[in-house]
């Protein structure tokens, strides 16, 4: 996929800029750059315009604003489909007191879904009313273990099917459609604002250009049923939180043999109790007493696979960290693993009886500077500081 462009760069806008000036600005690209006005270069405008109107439909849109603004194109896109993203945004006031010859903006922007798709102005009539599905999410949530190793999960949604009882058709068994006449079978309903012209679906027949006399009692006239769904999804080692995956065609069902919407799998890793990931590294904390710290010793460690024996050599100091090499996650593309980070932590008795004490007191006054260098050069530094 090519990368995106940021949204506010696309408008020219501040990341601070207001409602009112992301809208001006959205005005103005789009007039240049509306396809009707750059003849010679309709394709390359045609692209700018969609880019600009996609910024636009984003910016204007608190809630998708704000998501963009904490984790950028990643928080729209695995939020939201293509047509979600245009869905809602509010095209119509941004032109309104234009003086602008039969800007349609539907026909440019619908051009975005592909033929037959839509949604985002009610639903465009592809040929013989076929509609492709939507797209449905799922929140699958997984162990942490699963993430590190890989998993086929198994769960149940409910969505559309073709109805068996019309074949999808809506229609009862014997009857058939007719042309809807309030539109008479266009399934648009055309206004104008000024200079512009809008269409939106027609609302007798919604779109569809013909409407159903005798309704399929088995799905009232929909030519869908809803049915749970066992889906299998295959999940790779090394997934995120957040990351989503695509399963193509096990969307809702199409409306009169259109094609199916995509199912998308939102992952949620659930946290480890020991581990904690970064990137494809991991890191755990292993407390060690101050005795062993100080001469030294081996300890177990937990990896992923199972455990292995670190040595942690004498005078360690508390919050070093040591490397495991490849015993981390692998990464979800590449399959390379990342390294596990060992954190020791030198524990100090946080109870002592009066022997134990007594034989560290004597321990202390055995202690010289090269005990304890750092502590001692401390000391120094902060005699020289207020003398
Ligand atoms: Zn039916
Ligand atoms: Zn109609």
């Amino acid at each position: 996929m090519a990368t995106k462009r940021d949204y506010y760069e696309i408008l020219g806008v501040q990341k601070s800029a207001g409602a009112d000036e992301i809208k001006s600005a959205y005005r103005k690209l789009a007039l240049k750059y509306h396809p009707d006005r750059n003849p010679n270069d309709k394709k390359a405008a045609e692209e700018k315009f969609k880019e600009l109107s996609e910024a636009y439909a984003v910016l204007s849109d608190p809630q998708k604003k704000a998501q963009y603004d904490q984790f950028g194109h990643e928080g729209i896109d695995s939020r939201y489909t293509s047509e979600d993203i245009f869905r809602g945004a509010d095209f119509s006031s941004v032109f309104d007191d234009l003086g602008l010859g039969g800007i349609n903006l539907e026909d440019i922007l619908g051009g975005i879904f592909g033929g037959g798709g839509g949604g985002m102005f009610g639903g465009r009539r592809g040929s013989g009313g076929k509609r492709r599905g939507s797209d449905l999410q799922f929140d699958l949530e997984i162990s942490f273990n699963e993430a590190a190793s890989g998993v086929s999960k198994e769960f149940v949604i409910p969505r559309h099917e073709v109805c068996q009882g019309c074949k999808g058709e809506g229609t009862a068994p014997g009857s058939s459609r007719q042309t809807c006449p309030k539109c008479g079978g266009s399934g648009q309903i055309r206004s104008s604002q000024g200079f512009m012209v809008f269409s939106r679906p027609c609302d007798k027949c919604g779109g569809e250009g013909s409407i159903i006399s005798k309704p399929c009692p088995k799905c009232r006239g929909s030519g869908r049923t809803v049915v749970d769904r066992k889906i299998t999804v295959k999940i790779p080692a090394g997934i995120e939180s957040g990351m989503r995956l695509r399963v193509a065609g096990e969307g809702e069902a199409g409306m009169r043999g259109g094609p199916r919407g995509d199912l998308y799998v939102l992952i949620y890793v659930r946290p480890h109790e020991i581990f904690e990931r970064h990137g494809s590294d991991i890191l755990c904390e292993v407390p060690v007493s101050m005795v062993d710290a100080a001469l030294g010793t081996e300890v177990e460690v937990p990896t992923l696979k199972g455990k292995v024996r670190m040595k942690v050599p004498a005078g360690t100091q508390s919050g070093r960290i040591f490397r495991l090499r490849a015993e981390g996650m692998p990464d979800v593309h590449s399959g390379i693993r990342g390294d596990e980070h060992v954190r020791v932590i030198v524990e100090t008795p946080a109870a002592m009886n009066e022997s134990q004490k007594r034989l560290l007191r004597e321990f202390a006054k055995a202690s010289g500077e090269e005990t304890f260098p750092k502590a001692a050069s401390f000391i120094r530094k902060i005699k020289s500081f207020f003398r």
